[in-house]
């Protein structure tokens, strides 16, 4: 017999004898031992939930962002390329944005290309009015 093996059977034998005083004590703290476990057991669960929560959308959005990206650039690498010189030229002032409207004067403006292969050839144009070109909505700020 090994000294485990003894040890379980001491332990058996121990259990037995004091059953009742083993019960008596289970029942009494049941309840309490019960919380316990279940307050521990949430506790933990809202952790772990929570974690999971996080780590999916983390790792949801990141996918999701990128796989976007990805699809945009092999549908537009015409207009991720221009879009690309385009801002290069805005940050070392090769062109200037004039903040309106080249259509009906408002700003803030957007730049418009009419031609993805010329960066450099921009419409400066409100949100609306681009928006109006691209048509997507209807041109409601010019009728006034
Ligand atoms: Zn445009
Ligand atoms: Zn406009």
């Amino acid at each position: 017999m090994t000294k485990k093996e003894e040890k379980a059977l001491y332990d058996k034998e121990y259990y037995a004898k004091n059953k009742d005083k083993y019960k008596e004590h289970y029942e009494k703290n049941k309840e309490k031992k019960l919380k316990r476990d279940s307050d521990r057991y949430y506790k933990n669960k809202e952790s772990i939930l929570k974690r999971q929560r996080l780590y999916r959308k983390q790792n949801y959005n990141s996918k999701i962002t990128k796989a976007r990206i990805e699809k945009w650039l092999k549908k537009n690498p015409i207009k991720y390329k221009c879009y690309k010189k385009f801002r290069k030229a805005l940050a070392q002032n090769i062109i200037k944005k004039r903040n309106s409207c080249e259509i009906c004067y408002n700003s803030p403006t957007e730049c418009h290309h009419e031609d993805y292969n010329k960066p450099l050839e921009i419409i400066e144009l409100c949100i609306r009015c681009h928006r109006f070109l691209h048509r997507k909505y209807k041109p409601t700020h010019l009728n006034s």
